[in-house]
């Protein structure tokens, strides 16, 4: 009997989780890319430990662990530098089994595209439609350069999807969160002694998460409206953080200022009814995007990719119902943490002292007083393990 045959529609780190999980379990796979390259950005990406545990079921636990480094679940400052919450990898190791790793994002879609074989990714390939066929109709997906039939289709093609709202007419689409987020890696400078962690001021956030490679990736947020853009992102950065506690101002001012790129966050605020139609399944920020304030969008990404391998694995005529499972193990745990995402968003980006004061304390006396408050606030979300 011919192998299974699975077309994954976009190939970040949703879709090549979904083809490397798949390719697993013996599918045949086609990853339809509409880049001509896989990914020409510098970026960084805090991978928690639920994501390691997926990435662990998936034989690239390893190898992630190898490239990354090693943080705590919550390191937290002030604007003026004064802690709020420290806790380092450690404690996470000690109560979730490993710490969070940071790593760039290109290593990481390395690490999983050297795990599929060559053929499988078709870059320069933009989905234009796809018909999500039935329990006797297979799926079609179409391309600028030809129609692909497919058993499955998992599509990952991120937040502004075009397969989504195609799918489901209603949904209103993903939304703008009301901030942006600026971010680069700059080299390590080792004049400072780096901390990682998040720093909380009036409207916005900024953090240093050093990489294993003596550079460090920095991010800053502010509540501006969507789509701007300035002249020069570095020197608009400078001004929004000249008064920060340092080295935040520092590291910014060595990145090149080509690096300085700039990501409006967008979120699916709005649960979709489903995550499947038909012969078609959704997942990662196609089916779930949500604010970065809990660092779980790529972590839930890749939930996605190895709890669909692992409910498709049976007849082909059935997929169609298995995605009904697949849905029901995604769908309220996602949702639930894109609201928890936004809650957490709205406030850490607040502009008001008097909220501000009221969060910092809040955090404050959850990380020393009741540490085991952290814990739980995190635990549901950390504690996820791959089924089977
Ligand atoms: C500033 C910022 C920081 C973040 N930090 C973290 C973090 O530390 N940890 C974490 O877990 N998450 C983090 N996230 C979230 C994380 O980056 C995303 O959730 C994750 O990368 C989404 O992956 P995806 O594969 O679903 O979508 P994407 O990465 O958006 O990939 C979609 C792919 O589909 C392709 N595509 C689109 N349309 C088509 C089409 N029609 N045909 C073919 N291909 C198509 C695109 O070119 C792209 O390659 C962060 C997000 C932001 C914005």
């Amino acid at each position: 009997m011919a192998e299974p045959h699975a077309v994954v529609v976009g190939s970040g780190i949703g879709g090549l989780t979904a083809a490397l999980a798949l390719h697993r379990k013996g599918w045949a796979v086609t990853i339809c890319e509409r880049a001509p390259v896989t990914d020409p950005l510098d970026l960084a990406l805090a991978i928690a430990p639920n994501a390691l545990r997926g990435l662990d079921a998936l034989d690239v636990g390893t190898a992630v662990r190898k490239q990354s480094a090693r943080h705590g679940v919550a390191a937290l400052r002030r604007k003026d530098g004064r802690w709020i919450v420290r806790t380092g990898p450690a404690e996470a190791e000690e109560r979730f089994g490993d710490s969070v790793r940071v790593l760039r994002y290109a290593d990481l879609k390395d690490i999983l595209l050297e795990q599929l074989p060559d053929e499988a990714l078709r870059t320069a390939t933009t989905v234009t439609s796809v018909e999500p066929g039935d329990t006797r109709q297979l799926a079609r997906v179409r391309t600028e350069s030809g129609e692909l039939n497919a058993d499955l289709v998992a599509v990952a093609d991120g937040v502004r999807s075009t397969v989504r709202p195609a799918l489901f007419l209603e949904h209103p689409g993903a939304v703008y969160a009301g901030f942006t987020c600026w971010h680069t890696i700059v080299p390590w400078p080792s004049e400072y002694p780096l901390e990682c962690g998040e720093s909380w001021g009036a409207g916005g956030v900024a953090g240093v998460l050093p990489l294993i490679d003596d550079t460090v990736y920095c991010y800053a947020t502010a509540n501006v409206p969507a789509g701007g853009t300035a002249k020069d992102e570095k020197r608009e950065l400078a001004q929004r953080l000249h008064d920060w506690h340092s080295p935040l101002p520092e590291l910014f001012a060595s990145a090149r200022p080509e690096s300085v790129l700039r990501s409006d966050i967008w979120h699916v605020d709005t649960p979709l009814p489903a995550y499947h139609k038909g012969r078609v399944a959704l997942l990662g920020d196609a089916a779930h995007a949500m604010t970065p304030n809990l660092g779980q969008g790529a972590a839930q990404a890749i939930e996605d990719g190895v709890v669909l391998a692992q409910h498709v694995n049976g007849s082909m005529a059935y997929v169609p119902t298995a995605l009904q499972s697949y849905t029901d193990a995604r769908l309220p745990r996602t949702a639930a943490l894109v609201q928890r995402s936004a809650q957490l968003a709205e406030a850490v980006q607040s502009d008001s002292s008097f909220v501000n004061g009221l969060r910092d304390t809040a955090a404050s006396i959850a990380g020393r007083v009741a540490p085991g408050l952290l814990g739980r606030y995190v635990r549901p979300i950390d504690d996820w393990r791959p089924p089977g």
